[in-house]
């Protein structure tokens, strides 16, 4: 017999553009390709790659074996393209005509308020529902439920609590489109800050119209001029200088000037053109979902097309139900919900997550089969995320390798910091170190101390930790050794980027490990005559030695450094005071230790590097 045979590794592979998902395993890629799931995994492996067949593959993976054997292919989340499937089955259409938009009547504007941190934004939400709110049966008495509705002289606008610009970028970065407009909170005293102008660049990128509100115009240093001055060298000049954006002062303490925000917002919403048709099946996203004990799954929606009503199948994400009951912003059981409304849903099986899509379905059977199927997909996804994240970037130690090798080198950071402000200074002047050859990725980052799950991410992304005014627990300590993950803690911003700058260009300084030499939890305070505040202690690791360098924590965050003043057992001053006794730690001049709180003492060291 005469059939052609060849083997796997030089069969042709098809034709065409390939549709591969993202997380793969070498079984299911293999195949695809015209190849075995072992050629897939001698090939990575030739690369320094180990994997199983049933492994799954990062996008780097997928891509450099479908490069090796010529496959052209695309990838693609898996789900991604099941859920056009499942919006089928729904029978969501997506387009809309402009024959049929324009025969639907307007709907109400859906604002999110934006800012600097401190500049008015929850106390301008409060007013405005203060003041605005219609009171119902209730008796006026609202119900926080991630948004609510006002009506103005008869027209109604729609206020999403504000959720964080991360959130906000979050929700569109799954394809909720949930507001129309984006009010940027100025305070006229502070002007514009790093949060500012991220809100400026996230309401950008969402091509949502921005209103300024430049607020706290109470205040005796209130200076518009200079907020408007500021947001016009981004791009945001005020109509009154000629440009298009509207900026209203205004103060959210007296109310001054909120009315006529509201206005403008409605004046704006009208130029947008905003329309939805109240007829059908609704079409949502969810804005908030929760557990609530005695209710079960809660989750507010805004409705953004139809009528949403009670005992309809619906299907929100990866979790399905019928329509139990419809709570309104003022705490009202509505029988339904028309567009731009937002509405507490009651009767999902599930808690869903912020911006996952909200559908009536035809019926139970197509909201459960959806919503299955979805859930199956999510899972993928998430072992996907997972896999990209062991192929993760390089450490601090070996950046300067990898530039000089030519290579573009990625720095994986998880940054820790002890207050919001910090975080976003440390991350913000990070940013500027960047350079074409040199790229940072915060794998994440947070307010709070070094936990054994930062170095367990760090560990499978390969990351380097920064701390900054935080340190890790012992527990984070002992599996960042374990783990060789590389912990920087520093005090001094310019310390810090000194530090990044140097191992960039390769010169990174002798690094001076701080070895921690005892530790003692503070078990009560008490004042002693003369020498004022003194800690019972009991050492529970190491040795506490007099003089040493020492440092007080407070769930992981650093309160206080100095050195300890005096050290006593009973009466007795002593030199040092071993693990598993008390004793007394004069706290010199600082005097606000807790009960529970760490005092750490530490010697520093160079390490050699290597
Ligand atoms: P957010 O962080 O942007 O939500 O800011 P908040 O709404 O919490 O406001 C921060 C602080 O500024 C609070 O103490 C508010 O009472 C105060 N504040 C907000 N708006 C005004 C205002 O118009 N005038 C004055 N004087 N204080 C304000």
């Amino acid at each position: 017999m005469d059939v052609p045979t060849y083997t796997a590794a030089d069969a042709p592979v098809p034709e065409g553009t390939i549709v591969v998902e993202r997380a793969s395993t070498p079984q299911d890629l293999g195949p695809k390709l015209n190849r075995t799931a072992a050629d897939v995994v001698r090939f990575l492996m030739q690369q320094g790659e180990m994997v199983t067949a049933t492994q799954s593959l990062s996008d780097d993976m997928i891509e450099l074996f479908a490069a090796e054997v010529g496959a052209e292919i695309r990838l693609v989340d898996p789900g991604e393209e099941q859920e056009v499937e499942l919006l089928k089955l729904l029978e969501v259409d997506e387009e809309v005509d402009d024959d049929t938009y324009e025969s639907w009547p307007h709907r109400p504007p859906v604002i999110t308020i934006m800012g600097h941190v401190d500049h008015g934004k929850t106390k301008l939400l409060d007013y405005i529902r203060d003041a605005n709110v219609v009171a119902g049966e209730a008796g006026g008495i609202t119900q926080h439920i991630g948004a609510y509705q006002v009506v103005k002289d008869g027209r109604a606008i729609t206020f999403l609590d504000t959720p964080g610009h991360a959130a906000f970028t979050e929700m569109r970065a799954r394809g909720a489109e949930a507001t129309d407009i984006v009010v940027l909170v100025v305070a006229a005293d502070d002007g514009v800050m790093p949060q500012t102008m991220e809100a400026i660049d996230h309401a950008k990128a969402a091509e949502v119209p921005i209103v300024v509100a430049i607020n706290k115009m109470d205040r005796e240093n209130a200076n518009p001029d200079r907020v408007m001055q500021q947001l016009s060298e981004h791009e945001l000049v005020p109509e009154s200088w000629g440009g298009d954006t509207v900026m209203v002062p205004l103060s959210a303490l007296t109310g001054d000037g909120v009315d006529d925000l509201l206005d403008n917002l409605l004046v704006v919403a009208e130029v947008e053109d905003l329309r939805a048709t109240d007829d059908g099946r609704a079409q949502g996203v969810v804005l908030e979902s929760h557990l609530d004990i005695g209710r079960g799954p809660v989750a507010t929606v805004l409705v953004q097309r139809g009528t949403l009503k009670i005992g309809e199948p619906v299907v929100a994400g990866g979790s399905w139900g019928r329509v139990r009951a419809l709570i309104d912003d003022t705490g009202v059981n509505v029988t339904e919900a028309g567009p731009s409304m937002p509405v507490q849903v009651l009767g999902l099986a599930d808690v869903s997550s912020a911006g996952d899509r909200f559908v009536v379905a035809p019926d139970e059977k197509t909201a459960s089969k959806v919503a299955e199927t979805r859930e199956h997909w999510r899972r993928q996804a998430a072992l996907g995320r997972e896999a990209h994240a062991m192929a993760g970037g390089a450490k601090l130690e070996d950046i300067f390798k990898q530039i000089q090798a030519g290579e573009a080198a990625n720095l994986a950071l998880i940054v820790k910091a002890d207050v919001n402000g910090s975080l976003e200074a440390v991350t913000e002047s990070l940013r500027k170190l960047e350079r074409d050859d040199v790229r940072l990725s915060f794998v994440s980052r947070g307010v709070g101390g070094i936990t054994e799950s930062d170095i367990q991410l760090a560990a499978v992304s390969n990351a380097t930790i920064i701390g900054f005014n935080v340190r890790p627990d012992r527990k984070a300590r002992e599996l960042a050794e374990a783990e060789q993950v590389e912990i920087r803690t520093y005090e001094i911003i310019y310390k810090l980027l000194e530090d990044i700058e140097a191992a960039m260009l390769g010169l990174l300084a002798p690094e001076y490990e701080e070895v921690v030499t005892g530790e003692a939890e503070v078990r009560e305070v008490f004042r002693v005559p003369r020498i004022g505040a003194v800690a019972g202690c009991y050492v529970t690791n190491g040795t506490i030695t007099r003089n040493s360098p020492v440092r007080f924590l407070r769930d992981g965050t650093i309160i206080w450094k100095g050195t300890v003043s005096s050290l006593r057992r009973f009466k007795d001053d002593v030199r040092e005071v071993a693990s598993g006794f008390e004793c007394g730690i004069g706290l010199s001049d600082f005097q606000d230790l807790k009960q529970g709180d760490i005092i750490e003492t530490y010697e520093e060291r160079e390490i050699p590097r290597t």
